[in-house]
């Protein structure tokens, strides 16, 4: 009688299964349209060659004709095989999503320390995303100015119960908070700045206080 398998009753517990890309709506989408689409590109004038590349990359990606490896267990004979992925930044939804699990890994494994984290996000015009798209020294002028600015914000921005209104009917902005410890508003300075926090139950009190006297 043969020896069993040392392999046979350890299947793999991720329960891998390939990827295929080619049976998803936006790779069929795009493989179906992008040369028609690069062609009335260069008609106009053309596409940048980075872009040309990622999605060209992108239709390679997860596909076994493109390149694979091929991986057999020397006791059980087991195979399996793994498509090469692009391992582009652009468009590649698998790789793109690699990334982000692995850097969210790193930064809890190994970079954040057991303390509260805030993240920010810095959304900016279209047209200066254009121009930070071609000019590292532009992209890296506006992180430091993003970076100057992020300390002078309220801490409340953006956070579930808060607003951005014009209270004071300035033109500027006030971030109103409606939530605890206390309903207010942020004031916006005349250099897009913040001024302390004013407490709206502090002014309705002074004025009905005022009213009496
Ligand atoms: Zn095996
Ligand atoms: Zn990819």
């Amino acid at each position: 009688m043969a020896a069993p398998s040392p392999c046979s009753t350890t299947p793999r517990r991720d329960s891998y299964q390939r990827r295929r890309p080619d049976e998803t709506r936006l790779y069929q989408l795009i493989e179906e349209h992008w040369p028609t689409f690069l062609e009335r590109a260069e008609q106009a004038g053309g596409l940048p060659d980075f872009i040309v590349e990622e999605f060209e990359a992108y239709l390679r990606c997860g596909m076994l004709e493109h390149g694979l490896a091929h991986f057999v267990c020397r006791q059980c004979g087991e195979s399996l095989v793994v498509a090469f992925s692009c391992k582009r930044r652009g468009l590649c939804p698998s790789c793109l999503g690699r990334r982000m699990s692995d850097v969210a890994a790193h930064l809890i494994d190994e970079v954040f320390p057991e303390v509260p984290v805030r993240q920010w996000v810095c959304s900016l015009p279209w047209r200066l995303r254009y121009a930070m798209g071609y000019d590292r020294k532009l992209c890296a002028d506006v992180l430091d100015a993003f970076i100057v600015a992020l300390p002078t914000r309220p801490t409340t921005l953006g956070m579930a119960g808060t607003q951005l209104m014009d209270v004071d009917g300035d033109g500027r902005k006030e971030l109103v908070s409606f939530v605890a410890p206390a309903p207010g508003f942020f004031r916006r300075t005349e250099q897009e700045g913040w001024g302390s926090f004013r407490a709206f139950c502090s002014r309705i009190r002074a004025r009905r206080s005022s009213s009496r006297t």
